[in-house]
């Protein structure tokens, strides 16, 4: 069966969260572990999450994706800022936790003229000295739109901080549909290529979630604008064609398309009927 979501708010803790995913017929979700601009997260509410475990293990709500805030940079050029993202992704992973088996997604930064190599080491030295042996969370590197100087807009750019990572059975890579169409990767025309070439670089077993986001702009623009499903560049086609796909069909589907929850319900429904 599709396991299928949406970016629900965690502003009402989790339980709300599963309550929500349920109201709309998905059955996994993704949140922001904090205000997606930072701050410091709520304090962990143990009634709250053990509530939602018994409602996830009952409705098969599951995996769980957490979103780091877009604040974080963990290749800024400014060390207080690396320190930052640092200090936020660890507290994220030891909340994270609380909730174990499930995936933790960031950004991977923006070199800002630095230039990408030294963006790579930053980010796959920050990461290294983060993951450790026992956490039981999965983190994901997204794919990235390649807007101004963002690493992580070439499957290249991904696979060379993977390479980096000495505890890399805890890495993944989280595929963003408009993202990698707005950097240049031809989803509507050539789908099955851009597969084996992700295969060929990255390897589809790192790969552990999809966004499922259409675009506002055309192939390669490096804009990352999302549109609501068949209403953007991409094409409802394609959509359907990607939780059909062979190498994808199984992986937990997230959309963070601009929609209210009646939207991401006929979203939900939409991808359910299309899916064989
Ligand atoms: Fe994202
Ligand atoms: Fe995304
Ligand atoms: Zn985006």
């Amino acid at each position: 069966m599709l396991r299928i979501g949406c970016h629900l708010s965690s502003s009402k803790g989790y339980l709300s969260m599963g309550k929500e995913a349920l109201e709309i017929k998905a059955n996994t979700f993704q949140f922001f572990t904090r205000n997606p601009r930072g701050g410091n997260a709520k304090a962990i509410n143990e009634t709250d999450i053990n509530r939602f475990l018994a409602l996830a293990e009952e409705e098969n709500i599951t995996p769980i994706l957490a979103h780091a805030p877009y604040t974080l940079n963990a290749c800024s050029a400014d060390p207080a800022l690396r320190d930052f993202a640092k200090r936020t992704m660890t507290d994220d992973l030891n909340r994270l936790e609380y909730t174990p088996g499930n995936m933790y997604n960031f950004h991977p930064g923006s070199h800002v003229k630095q230039g990408v190599e030294t963006g790579i080491a930053y980010i796959a030295e920050m990461l290294n000295s983060i993951l450790t042996q026992e956490q039981h969370t999965t983190v994901l590197l997204e794919t990235m739109a390649g807007k101004g100087s963002e690493v992580g807009g070439r499957f290249e750019e991904l696979r060379e901080i993977l390479d980096r990572i000495e505890l890399s059975q805890h890495m993944g890579v989280c595929l963003d549909t408009c993202h990698i169409w707005d950097g240049g990767y031809d989803i509507a025309n050539h789908l099955d290529e851009v597969l084996t070439e992700f295969d060929q670089i990255i390897g589809l077993q790192r790969l552990k979630a999809i966004h499922l986001n259409d675009s506002m702009n055309p192939l390669g623009a490096h804009k990352d604008r999302h549109a609501k499903l068949g209403e953007g560049h991409i094409g409802l086609n394609t959509f359907k064609r990607i939780v059909n796909h062979p190498a994808l069909k199984s992986l937990p589907f997230y959309l963070e398309t601009p929609n209210d929850l009646e939207g991401y319900a006929r979203e939900i429904q939409m991808m359910r009927e299309a899916s064989m």
